[in-house]
């Protein structure tokens, strides 16, 4: 792009390919695209280890699921999905438990065959002190399960994962979780569920191929950060809009103080066993192990071993996997932002810093990080489509 874009995104995670792609290819315009990392895509973003070949999600696990039509009529313009179902299990006290909380779970919990009215009557009794409305996460999960099973599988999960008190967490946070008085243990409700057959990579490499820029362009640039690179910045002056997808508070100095972030530690292993856990996530529900879950990664994608010369990380008779052990930790600078913990005192700091940001012109902010949400990719996608047929009816 010689001449100057006509529109700057900063972020090539899934909100700001997804502005690119609209705006080149609906509008016809030129889009430039930058990125502090060396890769697009975000924290969305996989990659195939070098060594056995198996698909690895860089920034944690991904799972796309959704209920919303329009998100998934347009991913599918730029990948086909696997048929691939989600399901978690849970080691508490040495034992094996299927997560989220279902029937199946209840009853191994509590040694019994309960019928799902049965189990249901008994979880009402055990939630009888939570309050009609709650305020927090512990009270929520109290009111969703009682108190045994809430301090069985959430109470130190979420405090190792949050390493906030539950009494100051957002009850949204627990909401995500179903709780199923019958055997289904999926993980998500929603009604389309699978992933990308050739990796996510490739997923956000055909948003912005050739074919679907209409008569527009985007360039994109890696390995730049917005704040070291004067150049890019200066193109707020000359009235070209910024779409930033990075940290709002960083944007403005960090003025009002910082939004507290949860940050993670993915400590990566290659295991010479054929399959380490048997499943691809196992969540570890007591204060030890200090890690949250460890994820298998071959275990996504079952489908690829039925192609053992294109997938041979995926054979059958291939020894080797690839596991990744979860640790939270609390956000500092330098770490990546991973999750908004979003307590009062950020919810007071987000609105200062977006009454800054109305009175600001050229830049919008969007994503998980401008909009300090808790998005999943389908959050993260409707928010960018929003956004564009706000501005362009
Ligand atoms: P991001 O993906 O964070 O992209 C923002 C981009 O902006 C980054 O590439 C960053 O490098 C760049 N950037 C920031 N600041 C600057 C700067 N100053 N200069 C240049 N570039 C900059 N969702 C699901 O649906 N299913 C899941 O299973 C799931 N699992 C998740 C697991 C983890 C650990 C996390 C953290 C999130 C998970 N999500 C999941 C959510 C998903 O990651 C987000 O919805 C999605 O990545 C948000 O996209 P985004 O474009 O808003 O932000
Ligand atoms: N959670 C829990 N135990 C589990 C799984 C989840 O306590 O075994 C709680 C925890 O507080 C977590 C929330 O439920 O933050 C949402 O879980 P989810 O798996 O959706 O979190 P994410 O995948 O976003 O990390």
């Amino acid at each position: 792009m010689n001449t100057k874009p006509d529109l700057l995104v900063v972020g090539t995670g899934i909100f700001g390919l997804t502005i690119a792609e609209r705006v080149a290819n609906e509008l016809g315009r030129n889009v430039l695209v930058i990125d502090k990392r060396d890769h697009i895509g975000g924290n969305s973003y996989s990659e195939f280890d070098k060594e056995t070949g198996i698909e690895c999600h860089k920034y944690g696990a991904h799972l796309f699921h959704t209920s919303d039509e329009k998100v998934w009529e347009y991913v599918n313009r730029f990948t086909k999905f696997t048929n691939y179902v989600h399901k978690v299990y849970t080691t508490h006290e040495s034992e094996v438990f299927s997560m989220p909380i279902n029937l199946g779970t209840i009853n191994q919990f509590f040694h019994s065959a309960m019928t799902p009215d049965e189990a249901r009557a008994k979880i009402i009794e055990q939630a009888a002190d939570a309050p009609d409305k709650p305020k927090n996460l512990k009270e929520q999960g109290i009111s969703l399960i009682g108190k045994p099973l809430f301090e069985a599988f959430i109470m130190n999960y979420t405090a190792k994962q949050w390493q906030t008190p539950a009494e100051e967490l957002s009850p949204e946070i627990i909401k995500r979780l179903p709780v199923r008085y019958n055997y289904d243990n999926r993980y998500f409700n929603n009604s389309h569920e699978g992933l990308p057959v050739d990796g996510y990579e490739q997923l956000f490499k055909n948003m912005i191929a050739v074919g679907n820029r209409g008569a527009g362009s985007v360039e994109v640039r890696l390995g730049i950060d917005y704040f070291d690179d004067e150049e890019i910045q200066k193109l707020r002056d000359v009235k070209i809009t910024t779409i930033f997808t990075g940290p709002i508070d960083r944007f403005y100095d960090y003025q009002f103080g910082e939004l507290k972030w949860r940050s993670l530690d993915l400590k990566k292993e290659i295991v010479d066993v054929h399959d380490f856990q048997g499943c691809p996530v196992m969540n570890y529900a007591d204060l030890i192990p200090e890690y949250t879950r460890i994820h298998e990664f071959k275990h996504f994608h079952p489908e690829r071993a039925n192609d053992p010369d294109k997938w041979p990380g995926y054979a059958e008779d291939y020894d080797k996997t690839v596991i990744v052990r979860e640790y939270s930790k609390t956000w500092q600078r330098g770490d990546e932002p991973y999750y908004p913990v979003n307590t009062i005192k950020d919810q007071e700091r987000l609105a200062k810093y977006q009454e800054l940001a109305k009175k600001d012109e050229n830049i919008i902010f969007g994503g998980r990080l401008g909009e300090y949400a808790y998005y999943d990719m389908d959050k993260t996608f409707a928010s960018a489509l929003e956004l564009f047929e706000r501005l362009h009816p």
